[in-house]
């Protein structure tokens, strides 16, 4: 099958398009489309907060598709429409039996932990798989796995309330743009910070200095310190990326006197991703497209990453 091969640790120079073996698993996925997140330019870059492996590996922790082969499962048929839960999880560890399989004791990004979806098949079992409901496309389905879970599981974890104020960083990025719509979707007086002057369709308002309850700022050291100010007392900042950097001042005084929590998250857990769909499908929410690259132009998918005005998928099939 095709696939998007990094050869090697480090580097697009040895990144290619290569022929490898269909994988084997319980289940076999005919890989549709792929979603295109910092995690999988830095996975190519081999520069990821998590260790990759194997080498050589396949990138790709979001993609959806069809069920080519069904194995023993009684819950899917071939041709169903699927999407894949991002983590490796083995069900059976502390964290998993308290259902946080996000932080799974044996656990992983797919894509990153094990070979991913940047391929024309991935192969996994039944735990791993979502159906996609009639209402979305395969197109509107791939931004949910990473994207669409990660700012959900955030606003979870920083136990948003209706009627509270949120503040979304970088909110026309990949997670920026369903914390705006699902902060918005839960109640929430959302404000956000964009370039781009399409984020106002996806609901809020610009931000224009107000206190905030809870600030998602996934974007590291460089919006740290700055917007750490803006926090109510008894506010909650949520953070899942390090995109200028991974290093922060904390002032410790304006922590604890105002009972500020700062929140780790990271992705989000399959029953989370149920209800994401659900939600999604309910309140119409779409992420912007920006452009859809035959896998075998990917390069040129990554090279205009920085570019990029909403969201970039790869074909495969
Ligand atoms: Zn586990």
């Amino acid at each position: 099958m095709k696939a998007v091969l990094v050869r090697e640790p480090g580097g697009f120079e040895n990144t290619r398009i290569d022929d490898v073996q269909i994988p084997k698993g319980d289940m076999l996925i005919r890989v549709k489309y792929a979603g295109l997140n910092p995690v999988d330019i830095n996975t190519i870059r081999g520069q990821t907060n998590y260790r990759i492996e194997p080498y050589p590996h396949i990138p790709g922790a979001e993609f959806v598709g069809t069920v080519e082969e069904r194995g023993k499962s009684k819950i899917f048929d071939e041709g169903d429409r699927v999407l894949v839960y991002p983590r490796l999880f083995d069900g059976i560890c502390d964290h998993c039996i308290s259902g946080r399989e996000e932080i799974c004791r044996r656990g992983g990004v797919i894509g990153v932990a094990s070979n991913g979806g940047f391929a024309e098949f991935y192969a996994t079992d039944e735990k791993h798989l979502f159906q996609i409901p009639d209402e979305l496309d395969f197109l509107d389905a791939v931004s949910l796995p990473v994207g669409g879970l990660t700012a959900y599981h955030a606003l979870k974890a920083a136990n948003l309330e209706r009627k509270e104020r949120v503040l979304v960083v970088g909110a026309s990025g990949n997670t920026g743009q369903y914390g705006v719509m699902l902060a918005k979707a839960m109640g929430a007086d959302v404000y956000y910070i964009s370039r781009k002057s399409w984020i106002k369709k996806l609901g809020g308002k610009p931000w224009s200095g107000e206190t905030v309850d809870v600030l998602v700022n996934s974007l590291g050291s460089g919006f740290w310190e700055k917007f750490m100010n803006y926090l109510d007392t008894g506010g909650r900042l949520v953070t899942f990326g390090t995109l200028t950097g991974t290093e922060g001042v904390l002032n410790i005084a304006f922590l604890y006197t105002g009972e500020r929590k700062i929140i780790g998250s990271t992705g989000g857990t399959p029953r989370e991703l149920s209800e994401l769909i659900q939600l999604v499908v309910r309140k119409k929410l779409k992420s912007k497209l920006w452009k859809v690259y035959p896998v075998d132009e990917y390069s040129r998918a990554i090279a205009n990453y920085d570019k990029r005005d909403g969201r970039i998928v790869l074909r495969f099939s």
